[in-house]
C-alpha cells in the first residue's frame, strides 16, 4: 500500500527556457524527489537549484484555492458559479458599451501551449479584438524581429546540443550560470572536452565573464557598435566568408556601406573597449571554425535592442556562421514557455505559427475553423495596453500569470494603471502585486497540477504530465479559460490539452506534423514539424526562410542610449538571480530557496564604496525620475565604478527593481529599455 502511494511522473521545469525535463517523486502531496533525466536532450547534465528544489510552493498555504472577488478593499471568496457569472456580466457590459478593443488579454508565458493556444482564440473568436499579447514583450521580441529580418524564422536557428560543439561561443548581455544554469554547464564542459573559447561582452564581471578567454566590458547600451566594429573588421581584412555570402546571402554590397562610419578608432571611442581587444575580438571569430553566438535581456532591454540583436545576426550571417551545426543565433528565452506563447499566437499580430492577424486569407482560414467572425482592428501589445488605460481607451483586462504591477518596466505607472481599469481579472497561483488591484481572482494551478506542452528556447515542443491533483477549487488555466469563454457565449467543449493541441496543429503549418503520440514520455520535437512527424533540430541547413531561400544582411544603426539630468550620475543594471525565478512569486514561497535569498539587495562597485562610505549591509536609497527603492547594498568587484546592479526579485514593494526603470522602449517592438536608467544613491 504504501509503494502504491509512490508516485513517478514527467514533467518540464518552469523556471527557464532551457526547458530541463525531470520525473518528480511524490507521495501523496508531498514531493520526495526530482530525478533529471539524462536522455533528456535539453538537459542530458541535471537540474540546477531551482529545478531540483524549486517545487514546494505547490503545497504552501498561501496559495489562491477558491475564487476571490473584492468588495470594497477586501477579497471575499466566492463559488465559480459566481465568479463567472460576475466577470460575464462585466465584460458584456463593457464591450457593449466601449467596443471590443475596450478589453484586453494578456497570456502567460508559465502557462501551457494549449492555453496560450486557447487565450488567444478567446479574445479573437469570442470577444472580438486582437489585443493580446503575451511577457516574451519584455524579454526576448527584438531578437526574434532581428531573427525574422534576417533569417526569416524567429527561433533559435539550432538546438542546445549545438552548444557543445561549437569551437567558439560568444555571449553578450546575458548570463546563463544564473538565468540558465544547466547551458552554462554544457559550455563549462565544452571548455574542458575540446578547449571551446569564449568572448563574454556584458558590464559585470558575472560567472560566464569569470570563465571567458576575452571578456569586453563595453559603456552600457553600446553592444550594436562593438559588434558593428569587429564585423567591418574582419570585412576589411578580408576575411568573410565571401562564398557563404556569395551563394546564401543578400545585400552585402549596402550593407558594408552602412558599416563605414565603424573603424576601429570610432567604436573604440564610443564603447570604451580598446582597439586591442576589439582586435582580438575579431581574431577569435575569425579563426575559429563555428561560432554560436547567445545573447538575453542585456542587448534586447534598449531602446536599440531590435537593432542590437540585428547586429549579431549579420555579423554571424557575414563570417558564415549559420545555417550549419555548431554555429548560429541563441536568443536564450527566459521564461520555460515564452517561445510557446508567442508561437501559439499570444501576439496582436499573430495567430498561431506566426500566422499575420492581418493577412486576409489567414482570417478566412480561422473564420471557417471557429465558424465565428474575426476582428480585423490592429490589437494593442501589452505596452500599448497600459497607456491605453491611463487614456481611457482600455476599460477592463483578463491577465494570467504575470505579475505586471512589478515586472513590467516603471512599475509606479503600471500600477496606476491597473487602479484606473473598470474592471481587472487576475489569474494566478499566489496572490501577487497585480492581484491586488484585480476585482475578481481565480485561482490556477501551477504545471505539476496540470498536463499540457510547453516550447523551450530551442523551438523543441515537449510534454508535461499531472503529478499532483490541484489544490482546492483551482483548476489549470485551460479549464478556467474554456469556463470564461462558455460563460460569455462560446461553446467549447474540450474535455483534454490534447483535443486543444490537434485543434492548435491542424491550422499550423509550423505543427503540421506534431502530435500527442509523437512527444509521448521523453519524446520532443522542434519545430518546424513536417506532416510526417519529421522535426527540425537545425534551421537553414538548405535554405533560409526569406524570398528566394537567402538570408539578408540588415542595415543597422546605434541608438544612443538616454540621457537624463546629471543628478542621476550612476549607471542601474538589473538580472536575476541563481535561487530565485524572476521576481520571486514562486520560489519566494519555497521555504529553502527563501531562507538562502530572502530579499533583493544593490550591489556595489568597491571604488564607489570607498568614495560614499558604504561596506556590506549598508542601507541605501536609490532614486530616478520615475521612484526609488530601499535596498542593503553589497560590495562586489562583480560591478565597476559608477554602475551599480539590483536582482529582479522584488518580493517586497520597496525592492522592486522597476520602481526605477522607465517607460521607454524599443522603437520597433516596444521591450522596455529596462537596462537603460540613471540613478542617484543615497545612504540612509
Ligand atoms: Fe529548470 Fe532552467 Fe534549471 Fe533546467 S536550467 S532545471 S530548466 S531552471
Amino acid at each position: 500500500l504504501r509503494e502504491a502511494r509512490i508516485k513517478k511522473t514527467k514533467t518540464v521545469c518552469t523556471y527557464c527556457g532551457v526547458g530541463c525535463s525531470f520525473d518528480v517523486w511524490t507521495k501523496d502531496r508531498k514531493i520526495l524527489k526530482v530525478e533529471p533525466n539524462m536522455e533528456a536532450p535539453a538537459n542530458q547534465i541535471s537540474t540546477c537549484v531551482k529545478g531540483k528544489f524549486g517545487w514546494d510552493f505547490v503545497n504552501s498555504n498561501e496559495r489562491i484555492v477558491e475564487p476571490l472577488i473584492r468588495r470594497g478593499d477586501a477579497f471575499y471568496p466566492a463559488t465559480w458559479d459566481e465568479a463567472l457569472d460576475y466577470i460575464a456580466e462585466n465584460l458584456k457590459r463593457i464591450k457593449d458599451e466601449n467596443g471590443p478593443d475596450a478589453i484586453a488579454y494578456i497570456s502567460s508565458s508559465k502557462t501551457t501551449n494549449e492555453e496560450n493556444y486557447l487565450m488567444q482564440k478567446l479574445a479573437r473568436s469570442v470577444m472580438f479584438t486582437n489585443n493580446i499579447d503575451n511577457c516574451s514583450r519584455y524579454c526576448q521580441a527584438p531578437a526574434t524581429e532581428a531573427l525574422r529580418r534576417t533569417m526569416g524564422l524567429g527561433g533559435d536557428t539550432g538546438s542546445i546540443t549545438d552548444l557543445s560543439i561549437s569551437d567558439l561561443v560568444i555571449i553578450v548581455g546575458a548570463n546563463p550560470a544564473e538565468a540558465h544554469p544547466v547551458l552554462s554547464t554544457r559550455l563549462r564542459r565544452a571548455q574542458k572536452k575540446h578547449g571551446q573559447k569564449l568572448i563574454v561582452a556584458d558590464l559585470r564581471k558575472n560567472i560566464m565573464a569569470e570563465r571567458a578567454d576575452i571578456f569586453l566590458r563595453p559603456r552600457q547600451g553600446t553592444d550594436l557598435v562593438w559588434l558593428s566594429g569587429v564585423t567591418k573588421y574582419i570585412i576589411d581584412q578580408g576575411r568573410h566568408d565571401a562564398e557563404f555570402i556569395k551563394n546564401r546571402v543578400t545585400g552585402f554590397e549596402q550593407y558594408v556601406a552602412s558599416l563605414e562610419k565603424y573603424t576601429l578608432d570610432y567604436t573604440s571611442e564610443v564603447t570604451g573597449l580598446s582597439k586591442e581587444q576589439l582586435i582580438a575580438t575579431a581574431e577569435m571569430i575569425m579563426n575559429a571554425k563555428s561560432v554560436a553566438v547567445c545573447w538575453a535581456m542585456g542587448v534586447t532591454q534598449h531602446l536599440g535592442g531590435s537593432d542590437t540583436s540585428t547586429a549579431i545576426c549579420n555579423l554571424l550571417l557575414v563570417t558564415g556562421n549559420a545555417g550549419r551545426p555548431g554555429t548560429g543565433a541563441y536568443p536564450l528565452r527566459g521564461h520555460n514557455n515564452v517561445q510557446g506563447a508567442g508561437d501559439f499566437g499570444c501576439a496582436p499580430a499573430f495567430y498561431p505559427g506566426y500566422q499575420a492577424s492581418a493577412d486576409k486569407d489567414v482570417l478566412a482560414k480561422y473564420e471557417q475553423v471557429w465558424g465565428t467572425p474575426l476582428p480585423t482592428n490592429p490589437g494593442l501589445n501589452n505596452h500599448q495596453m497600459v497607456d491605453a488605460i491611463h487614456e481611457g481607451r482600455l476599460k477592463a483586462m483578463y491577465l494570467i500569470g504575470e505579475d505586471m504591477a512589478v515586472v513590467d518596466s516603471n512599475a509606479n505607472y503600471v500600477q496606476q494603471a491597473f487602479e484606473k481599469l473598470d474592471f481587472f481579472i487576475v489569474q494566478d497561483v499566489f496572490f501577487s502585486k497585480t492581484a491586488s488591484f484585480a476585482n475578481v481572482i481565480l485561482p490556477a494551478s501551477p504545471s505539476l497540477e496540470k498536463e499540457g506542452t510547453f516550447t523551450n528556447t530551442e523551438r523543441r515542443i515537449q510534454r508535461l504530465y499531472q503529478v499532483l491533483p490541484p489544490l482546492g477549487q483551482s483548476k489549470p488555466d485551460w479549464q478556467i479559460i474554456q469556463m470564461v469563454a462558455n460563460r460569455l457565449g462560446a461553446n467549447w467543449n474540450y474535455t483534454s490539452p490534447k483535443e486543444i493541441f490537434e485543434e492548435a496543429c491542424a491550422t499550423t503549418e509550423l505543427f503540421a506534423g506534431a502530435t500527442y503520440e509523437r512527444l509521448e514520455g521523453y519524446k520532443s520535437l522542434q519545430w518546424p514539424v513536417l506532416p510526417d512527424g519529421t522535426d527540425t533540430p537545425h534551421l537553414y541547413l538548405d535554405e533560409f526562410a526569406l524570398e528566394g531561400g537567402k538570408a539578408r544582411l540588415w542595415p543597422v544603426d546605434w541608438t544612443h542610449p538616454l540621457t537624463l539630468p546629471e543628478e542621476y550620475d550612476l549607471e542601474l543594471n538589473n538580472g536575476r538571480l541563481l535561487e530565485h525565478f524572476h521576481e520571486g512569486n514562486l520560489t519566494a514561497r519555497v521555504p529553502g530557496i527563501n531562507k538562502k535569498v530572502p530579499s533583493s539587495f544593490v550591489e556595489v562597485s568597491p571604488e564607489l564604496a570607498r568614495e560614499r562610505g558604504i561596506v556590506d549591509g549598508t542601507l541605501v536609497r536609490i532614486t530616478s525620475p520615475y521612484g526609488r527603492v530601499k535596498l542593503r547594498a553589497v560590495v562586489t568587484d562583480r560591478v565597476h565604478g559608477k554602475q551599480i546592479y539590483i536582482p529582479q526579485l522584488s518580493a517586497k514593494d520597496d525592492e522592486t527593481v522597476n520602481m526605477l526603470t522607465s517607460s521607454d522602449h524599443d522603437t520597433i517592438t516596444f521591450t522596455p529599455a529596462y537596462k537603460e536608467m540613471r540613478v542617484k544613491m543615497e545612504v540612509l
